[in-house]
């Protein structure tokens, strides 16, 4: 199984060293959305979207006025899962299925560009999402095509390194579940791909720094205050986090943990393989 790791996004939100903690606080820091492309027998498999077509070229439309505020997002077309899926030499329509950790604008903003792949999400988020009384962190328009939604409920006793998980996604390969880590948001969840050299958990917003999963946890204070302001349940948000640390420290080597928006793991990852692309 051959996993790409994609940068989607890329924002720039000012505040430096109290971002992303290197030097100097009066410049923009980085921040990146990692997302995974999977080849499998069933076809491409996408997990988050980043910034779609449409943030790209219509932003004042896509994308709320305070969002870019904050973030700055760069908005490059040659970032959106789109033009990368092509420059790796694959149709778009061979996208069959896309797999969302949650439905924030800077994770779903990709679905229109692959309106026939399947979509598979946590049952919770889907309906917190989709529902009548959305928060504005969900872009409806993100969705208007009406994709074809798989929401999952059932986690029927399935385990995973003893966390809850949903293990048989339909229509994909058993090697890639989904593991609800809520907190973040309503039904946010991890995705775990085993690739055959060991576990990747794509951990998506459940951390955001890399300095939270190490053994003396720290982060930035931006990014710290950031995930307070925006968590939908801080108890379980900050329990998933710690277990997740104690997950990834108790199985160095077998399970490899990143998250959606630190630039560093994303590097690591991307300079792993000589091609500069995959796992
Ligand atoms: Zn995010």
């Amino acid at each position: 199984m051959r996993v790409h790791h994609l940068n989607c996004a890329t924002m720039r939100p000012l505040g430096g060293r109290l971002i992303d903690g290197a030097d100097g606080v009066l410049r923009s820091a980085e921040m990146v959305c990692h997302c995974l492309l999977i080849e499998t027998e069933q076809g491409l498999v996408l997990v988050d979207t980043g910034f779609g077509t449409s943030d790209v070229q219509d932003p004042r439309s896509s994308l709320p006025w305070a969002f870019r505020r904050l973030m700055r997002p760069v908005l490059d077309p040659e970032e959106t899962a789109l033009r990368q899926v092509r420059r790796l030499g694959h149709d778009p329509a061979d996208v069959r299925h896309i797999v969302l950790t949650h439905l924030d604008i800077d994770h779903a903003g990709g679905l229109p560009d692959f309106p026939h792949a399947q979509v598979h999400v946590f049952g919770p988020e889907l309906r917190a999402a989709t529902g009548p009384s959305a928060p504005w962190r969900y872009r409806p328009g993100h969705w208007a095509h009406e994709p074809d939604w798989i929401g999952y409920q059932d986690l029927s006793g399935e385990r995973w390194f003893g966390f809850d998980a949903v293990r048989a996604l339909r229509d994909l390969p058993e090697s890639i579940l989904l593991v609800p880590l809520p907190g973040h948001t309503t039904g946010h969840a991890g995705v775990a791909v085993d690739t055959g050299a060991g576990w990747l958990l794509h951990a998506g917003d459940a951390y955001f720094f890399n300095g939270e999963m190490a053994p003396s946890p720290h982060c930035t204070p931006a990014l710290r205050a950031f995930q307070r302001h925006v968590d939908t349940a801080r108890a379980l948000r900050e329990h998933n986090q710690r277990r997740l640390r104690e997950l990834g420290l108790d199985h160095p080597g077998e399970i490899d943990i990143i998250c959606a928006h630190d630039p560093v793991e994303l590097r690591s990852h991307k300079s792993a393989r000589a091609d500069g692309n995959t796992a």
